[in-house]
């Protein structure tokens, strides 16, 4: 039956990880009637599996440590392509957030004198990172979800019901967006379970939805992030920016093949954990990029005293932002000096005493037991480059989350917005994006609410094309296997857009996805409505595409090297390059446009928090005559 149950909301939040969850909070704050909808079992997101912690200048564990510095270090791990004015929002208000979360029953590790303690992490100059044990997205998650409990019971109290003004929709897919004119109408999709449709008729919707990891197949990432929300917008007249820079976690597991591309926290590497190589040597001295030489140390001696006296030793090259790391490890493997699984080898054994290990990193002991039997109190584990997040994504204004382009009412925020990263996000700052910028969603999402006099609504034409398309794998039979074209898609982006990049390979990855694009237009999914992964996946399968599409042809154009983004036929950073911003579209016919933009320039105030020196390893010399002239 095409029967379509109908929600009536003022807000719709589609995803709840950290981002959708703190953005609902805010709009039932503002009085807004707000609809949570999230794909897996609430509580089951990404964000819950982060491990390492939340970053945000506190200066409880050093003194020295605020938002200015934290601002230096994200401009400078995303290659000072990041959108300046995010980065700043970001290290101002992450502090805010996380003794925020305390308020809602948050309970942090602490330092001996009772404050939130804060570890080190790669790229941060100091240690910056809040976090529980090994599972600090696991706190965020039930705290936001027990400030969301609490507020349906005042909402009990005051109207008999607990989903009076916020309410969850668990295992519900959304697939399409309905727009009245440019303005966001509601958002249509089904049940999981049912396989059942309903339509949420809303003004504004916020996107948080997380990352695009599905569409490679060594990835950290789980099922269902197959980029629903970065298409979702494309196919509203959003834009997205950047989707060439995705990160590849440097450690993974790498053995056994089952659970190939799982993650291995950094907190390991923070807490003294050294790679080496098949010969036993700490290779990552080897690959400090001149851009860090100074910040880093130049002997293991000056490195392992760096983690008692950070204040007069400079840390190891373990510590190197992500994408230097993982591509060290890339090459380490490529010339023969990799461990027998095909990674290198990462060791706490011989740094921390089994009990401090058990202590400080019980899931990765956990894990490896269970999943590799390998006692890592006892021995290194093998670890290798994994597809772990993607730093491009919707394009938003900085303060309000709002996306560009044609439509209006469209929010965006966490994982799946773009520009706060830049070119490589460091490790900690997405748990302290999500909350920062999934707040400000939340409140611009509703104080546009209250800027509409009549609302828009969705065409009943637009209703009923959502519900042939997502019925149509289920009509057709003996046409292409979702699993198989999941494979074939995964393969192309694996072998041919991967963590390095040539011309002659992008040329073909988008010949190759021309050609699966045909083939997902006759994807069929046997059996019926109930409980149907196949037919689900069948679904998800044009948002992978459309977003890999925007990946490789965004990979292709950028002739330079740059944080996620490294291309062997052009091996270094151009100052050229760091002005540009590439933008993603999708016209009526469904064909991906890019568009070059320039990127905002910093704020005068902004950059003088850097040396002139390191300015002139970004910019250009127009650029900087310009900073000089100021
Ligand atoms: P997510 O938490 O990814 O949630 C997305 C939500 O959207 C889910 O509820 C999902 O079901 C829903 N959804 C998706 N599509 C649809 C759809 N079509 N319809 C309805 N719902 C949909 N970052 C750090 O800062 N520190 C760390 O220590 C850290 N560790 C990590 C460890 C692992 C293993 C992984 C995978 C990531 C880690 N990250 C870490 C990154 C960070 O966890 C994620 O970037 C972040 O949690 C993303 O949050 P989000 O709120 O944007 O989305």
């Amino acid at each position: 039956s095409t029967k379509i149950e109908r929600h009536l909301y003022d807000v719709v939040v589609i995803g709840a990880g950290g981002a959708g969850l703190r953005a609902a909070i805010e709009a039932r704050l503002a009085g807004k009637r707000t609809a949570i909808i999230s794909k897996s079992l609430f509580g089951k997101a990404h964000t819950v599996m982060a491990e390492g912690g939340a970053a945000a200048a506190m200066g409880n564990v050093n003194s020295n440590d605020n938002w200015m510095v934290h601002f230096r270090d994200t401009m400078r791990g995303g290659k000072f392509l990041n959108n300046f004015r995010m980065a700043e929002l970001h290290a101002k208000e992450a502090p805010e957030r996380i003794w925020e979360l305390e308020t809602y029953g948050a309970l942090f590790d602490r330092t001996k004198d009772g404050k939130i303690s804060q570890r080190n992490f790669g790229g941060h100059e100091y240690p910056r990172l809040a976090h529980v044990g090994d599972r600090t997205g696991l706190e965020l998650i039930r705290t936001l979800q027990q400030k969301i409990v609490s507020l349906q019971q005042e909402d009990f109290a005051e109207t008999g019901s607990y989903e009076s003004r916020i309410r969850v929709f668990q295992e519900t897919t959304i697939t399409e967006l309905m727009l009245d004119g440019d303005r966001v109408a509601g958002a249509f999709g089904y049940y999981r379970e049912s396989g059942e449709f309903l339509l949420f008729e809303t003004p504004a919707v916020v996107l948080a939805t997380g990352g695009v990891g599905r569409s490679y197949k060594v990835t950290s990432n789980s099922w269902e992030y197959t980029g629903d929300g970065h298409a979702l917008a494309l196919r509203s007249g959003a834009t997205l920016i950047n989707m060439e820079f995705l990160q590849f976690h440097p450690t993974g597991m790498v053995w056994p093949p089952s659970v190939k591309g799982i993650l291995v926290t950094e907190s390991v590497r923070g807490d003294g954990g050294v790679l080496r190589n098949s010969d036993g040597k700490r290779f990552m001295f080897d690959y400090v990029p001149d851009v860090f030489r100074k910040q880093y140390a130049e002997t293991e001696e000056e490195g392992d005293r760096w983690y008692t006296d950070p204040d007069n030793n400079r840390r190891p090259p373990e510590l190197l932002p992500r994408d230097e790391v993982a591509r060290a490890i890339n090459s380490e493997v490529k010339a023969g000096r990799g461990s027998p699984a095909g990674g290198v080898f990462l060791d706490v054994s011989t740094r921390l005493p089994a009990e401090q290990i058990i202590k400080r990193l019980p899931s990765m002991h956990h894990q490896f037991k269970e999943l590799a039997d390998v006692d890592i109190t006892k021995e290194p584990m093998e670890v290798g480059p994994t597809c772990h997040y993607v730093m491009g994504g919707v394009e938003v204004d900085p303060d309000t989350g709002a996306a560009f382009g044609t439509v209006q009412g469209l929010f965006a925020a966490g994982e799946v917005s773009g520009g706060m990263h830049g070119s490589n996000r460091l490790g900690g700052n997405s748990l302290s994006d999500l909350l920062v910028f999934g707040k400000r969603a939340g409140e611009h999402a509703s104080a546009y609410v209250d800027t509409l006099g009549v609302r828009p609504k969705p065409a009943k034409i637009d209703v009923a094309a959502a519900a042939e398309v997502a019925l149509a794998p289920l009509a057709r039979s003996g046409g292409e296997n979702p699993y198989t074209l999941q494979q074939d898609l995964q393969a192309v982006m694996g072998d041919l857009v991967g963590i390095i990049r040539r011309a002659g390979e992008l040329t073909d990855a988008l010949k190759r996805l021309q050609e699966l694009k045909a083939r997902v237009a006759n994807v069929s999914a046997d059996g019926g409505r109930l409980y149907n992964p196949g037919w689900h996946l069948a679904l998800d399968l044009r948002n992978m595409l459309v977003v890999s599409e925007c990946t490789a042809k965004a990979a292709l154009e950028r002739e330079e090297s740059r944080g996620g983004h490294t291309r062997e036929d052009f091996p270094v950073m151009s100052p050229e390059w760091r002005r540009v911003n590439l933008v993603c579209s999708l016209d009526e016919a469904g064909e991906v446009h890019l568009e070059r933009k320039p990127v905002p320039r910093m704020r005068t105030e902004l950059i003088d928090l850097f040396d002139r020196s390191e300015l002139a390893k970004y910019m250009t010399d127009e650029e900087l005559a310009e900073v000089e002239a100021e």
